[in-house]
């Protein structure tokens, strides 16, 4: 009994030391959250006041000019990532450029995009881009660094406060750089393909005289095989190398029914070609006059000639040759006969631009080029030329006009 008392005695004090630990502890856990209660209301305030003000001092919505007409987007829809976005159908309504499936449309080239991907599709070309493409029912958000480089004919700026969007009439959508493959190895013409050489750039046309004394850098032979045997042709030798890759992979493919029959022409080869021309027109019962006119839309005058440059090639086909030959056909080759029947000729129209050739005088351009369509005449331009003139469907002339 002595113990128990004892025991309980010393549970009572034990109890009693608890309770007032707890009484202690209490009184300091109302006063803590006295004081961080207090103190979050403070700071929540301070906080709501600095929002404040940086909403105030700051824009919240960002302001993008096109023309006449200002588009806020938010700092959601205008950043990702820290990098700037335009919407692409505030630009296509500025711009009259067409929507189309997944995607927008201007002067025959387009760009097709898809939510969350950075990749986009140019002409029909695969193109990175910085950052993915955000979609949603109103926008279509790319950053602006891969507008600026697929878009040619707009100008944004972002310097200011706002975003300034300016246009031309010539806009096309252009992939650069493109990746495709050749069907032979042809790294050894790759230099010459993707010239950037001055020389290869030279305008020869109806208005654009190269003069009398004019002569290309560096005249080479075409080799045999690629050649009417019966001819000696040269190029300038950039241009000759980027046929001679042309033709290795169109032979390789089985389409060696084709080769070169006119290259360079010297002043007198052109004005002895002209002179012939003219005099078949006034055989034909023409004014010299009228047949110097006519002559004129299928051939040039010396110093108008294109073939000077050493920078073009007419190609013609051995066993249409052959076939007209065997007929009693005699005297040069009348080129259009067949050319665009071959097997040649839609290779070319698809893959020329890969060696850095145009079809120089398109069938929808001869009020621009001044020539009638010659399915056969194909100019060397490198690369990079040759594959926006492929991509936008522009005359070389018109390309000059506008990207030059
Ligand atoms: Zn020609």
């Amino acid at each position: 009994m002595k113990q128990e008392n004892k025991k309980n005695s010393s549970y009572n004090k034990i109890r009693n030391n608890l309770y007032a630990n707890v009484e202690r502890h209490e009184l300091t856990e109302r006063k803590t959250f006295g004081i961080v209660a207090l103190s979050a209301l403070m700071l929540a305030s301070i906080l709501l006041f600095v929002a404040a003000m940086i909403e105030t001092g700051s824009k919240k919505e960002y302001i993008y000019v096109f023309g006449d007409t200002e588009q806020e987007l938010s700092e959601k829809l205008a950043f990702s990532d820290g990098v700037q976005y335009i919407d692409m159908v505030a630009l296509a309504t500025f711009c009259n450029m067409e929507s189309i499936e997944k995607g927008f449309a201007i002067n025959g080239t387009y760009i097709k995009l898809e939510n969350g991907s950075s990749l986009a599709t140019v002409n029909g070309f695969n193109v990175s881009l910085s950052e993915k493409v955000i979609i949603d029912e109103k926008h279509v958000l790319i950053p602006i660094e891969d507008a600026k480089k697929l878009i040619f004919g707009i100008d944004i700026d972002i310097s200011g406060e706002k975003t300034v969007i300016t246009a031309t009439e010539n806009i096309y959508m252009i992939a650069k750089n493109v990746e495709f493959d050749y069907v032979t190895d042809v790294s050894a013409y790759l230099e010459y393909i993707n010239s950037k050489d001055q020389y290869i750039s030279i305008l020869a046309n109806k208005q654009h005289s190269i003069g009398e004394d004019f002569s290309p850098a560096k005249l080479v032979e075409i080799p045999k095989k690629y050649r009417r045997t019966d001819r000696v042709l040269k190029l300038d030798l950039t241009a000759e190398k980027a046929l001679e890759a042309m033709m290795q992979d169109m032979f390789a493919l089985g389409i060696d029914d084709v080769c070169v029959q006119s290259a360079y022409r010297t002043y007198a080869e052109q004005q002895n070609l002209f002179n012939n021309y003219v005099n078949s027109e006034i055989n034909k019962g023409l004014s010299r006059d009228e047949a110097i006119a006519n002559a004129n839309k299928y051939s040039a005058r010396p110093e108008y000639s294109e073939h000077r440059t050493g920078l073009c090639v007419d190609f013609f086909v051995p066993s249409c040759m052959l076939e007209l030959e065997n007929y009693g056909y005699e005297g040069s080759y009348p080129n259009d006969v067949g050319f665009t029947e071959t097997n040649a000729y839609p290779w070319l129209l698809k893959n020329c631009w890969k060696y850095g050739f145009i079809l120089r005088y398109p069938e929808d351009k001869v009020d621009i080029t001044g020539y009638s369509y010659e399915s056969w005449h194909y100019r060397f331009v490198g690369l990079e030329v040759a594959s926006i003139i492929h991509q936008t469907g522009l005359s070389y002339e018109e390309y000059l006009e506008i990207f030059k």
